[in-house]
């Protein structure tokens, strides 16, 4: 058997043309949606991710701001620049691009963002309203991950769904997204028994370790849809997922290639959350 491909980038412009004609109905009442990205320091792959969600905004046609703050910028030099942004009417959606720099507390920076304008949807209150199932911003990329099951029409209620990994930003945000789906939802760490066990068990399995090709053909069960969140580079400079491709395809019933599966979604979601942002703003 050999699996269909989710192609991310052609559901990550479909979703996209979507989110556009809203945006442009908002532009067509006067109002353009605004997106404020700050970096602090000079991390190589945060700039390009940076990079990539100012282009995103461009593309749509909405505004953006980057903000690009020295390495050994205060804590509250970054504090005070959110509150600004905060009072700001020009802009709808904040984030601060992670990792910061040691001396900064990123749990008081994800606090400081007003949760009105929390488009990565990390702050605590958002957090809070997931676990209710009425967030405002869902963050941006199990959101995207539930955008492509969503668009390949893929059935989540009353399936097995397994996720490996439980990190803030993915695993469980990704789980509680599925529950709310209804399916019932493992959730693995690498405190787990025997994985395989589980992920074998799959009907859909989300992979987010940051392990480069851990999750092999013979642990997923046949037909299964594989969503494969991973981003690594090998030092060929190749880059993988989470999942070994090649075994996995022969075996599953849908996977997500890398590049080129999750990663699009991850930006468009943003832009997604934003526009909403402003349709709020705007009632
Ligand atoms: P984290 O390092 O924060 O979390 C990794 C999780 O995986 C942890 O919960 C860890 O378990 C678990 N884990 C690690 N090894 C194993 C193992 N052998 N078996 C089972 N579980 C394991 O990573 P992130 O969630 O931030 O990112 C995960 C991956 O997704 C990375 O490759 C990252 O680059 C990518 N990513 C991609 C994005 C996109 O846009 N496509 C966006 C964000 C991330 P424990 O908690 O026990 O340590």
């Amino acid at each position: 058997m050999t699996a269909h491909i989710i192609d991310g980038k052609a559901i990550a412009q479909e979703v996209r043309a979507e989110w556009k004609v809203r945006a442009d109905a908002l532009k067509a009442r006067g109002i353009m949606p605004g997106l404020a990205v700050i970096i602090v320091g000079e991390d190589a792959a945060s700039k390009i991710y940076v990079g990539n969600k100012v282009k995103a905004c461009a593309e749509l046609g909405i505004h953006s701001e980057h903000i690009a703050l020295s390495a050994d910028t205060h804590e509250a030099t970054l504090l005070a620049k959110i509150a600004e942004l905060n009072a700001d009417p020009a802009i709808h959606g904040i984030l601060v691009q992670l990792p910061v720099p040691k001396h900064i507390d990123s749990n008081k920076v994800l606090e400081a963002i007003s949760p009105g304008k929390d488009v990565d949807g990390f702050h605590p209150q958002n957090v809070g309203a997931l676990v209710t199932g009425s967030t405002l911003f869902p963050p941006c990329t199990p959101y995207g991950a539930m955008k492509l099951l969503e668009k390949t029409g893929i059935e989540i209620e009353g399936k097995h769904a397994v996720v490996v990994g439980r990190s803030n930003i993915v695993g469980k945000p990704m789980a509680l997204m599925l529950l709310h789906k209804n399916a019932t939802v493992t959730i693995c760490t690498s405190r787990t028994r025997d994985l395989a066990r589980h992920t074998r068990d799959a009907d859909i399995l989300v992979v987010a370790t940051g392990k480069p090709q851990m999750i092999t053909g013979d642990m997923i069960k046949p037909g299964a849809a594989v969503i494969d969140v991973g981003i690594n580079r090998l030092p060929s400079g190749k880059l993988v997922g989470d999942v070994d491709f090649d075994s996995a395809k022969e075996v599953a019933g849908w996977i997500t290639p890398v590049p080129g599966g999750v990663g699009p979604m991850t930006i468009t979601m943003l832009v997604a959350n934003t526009v909403q942002a402003a349709e709020r703003g705007a009632k």
